[in-house]
């Protein structure tokens, strides 16, 4: 150190050491504010000011969603718009609140829950067996592992392993999107 030695309340410093530490003490009493006789301001908030509750609304969400770009590259979590609408999909429809006919009707948002094919058209109607999405659930369901069936392609396999979940759920997350069953 280069600062020659220093004159500290009429004692001489001379040591590094010493020196540094009386810089670093006189710098930091200058960022300490006596405020221990302050009062916080009056509280002159009008009531017309204050924040209201936040609330969603379906449409909204909706609106949000209907702008994303499935081509778009992943955010920052790696997934992208168009698998994270595949997700989206897949847990309204295993939490039957999806649009199609049978959960609508269970709702009563629809007058009947018949599919174009004309059987009802549940969860396992769609994902298994309606004949207007066969040849997208030929080419998809192949990929998939471990025993089929409503249950294990909206929850899980308990039989299969985790990685192996994981590409179910993505292969029926792709089948959902491929359908464009809730794209209009
Ligand atoms: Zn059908």
């Amino acid at each position: 150190m280069n600062t020659p030695p220093i004159n500290l309340n009429s004692s001489v410093i001379d040591d590094d050491k010493q020196k540094a530490e009386a810089f670093n003490d006189y710098f930091a009493s200058q960022s300490n504010i006596d405020d221990s006789n302050k009062l916080l301001p009056e509280e002159d908030i009008p009531p017309d000011r204050q924040l209201s509750s936040i609330v969603f609304e379906t449409y909204e969400v909706k609106d949000i969603l209907q702008t994303l770009n499935v081509n778009k590259a992943s955010g920052p979590d790696a997934i992208s718009g168009r698998s994270r609408l595949g997700q989206i999909y897949h847990a309204r429809i295993r939490t039957e609140s999806s649009s199609l006919r049978d959960h609508l009707y269970q709702k009563n948002l629809e007058s009947d829950p018949f599919c174009k094919c004309k059987q009802i058209e549940t969860s396992e109607h769609f994902l298994l067996n309606c004949p207007i999405y066969h040849r997208t659930r030929e080419a998809l369901f192949v990929n998939l592992v471990g025993t089929l069936n409503i249950d294990t392609l909206l929850h899980c396999d308990p039989n299969i392993t985790d990685i192996d979940n994981k590409n179910n759920f993505l292969n029926v997350q792709d089948y959902i999107l491929k359908t464009k069953r809730f794209t209009k």
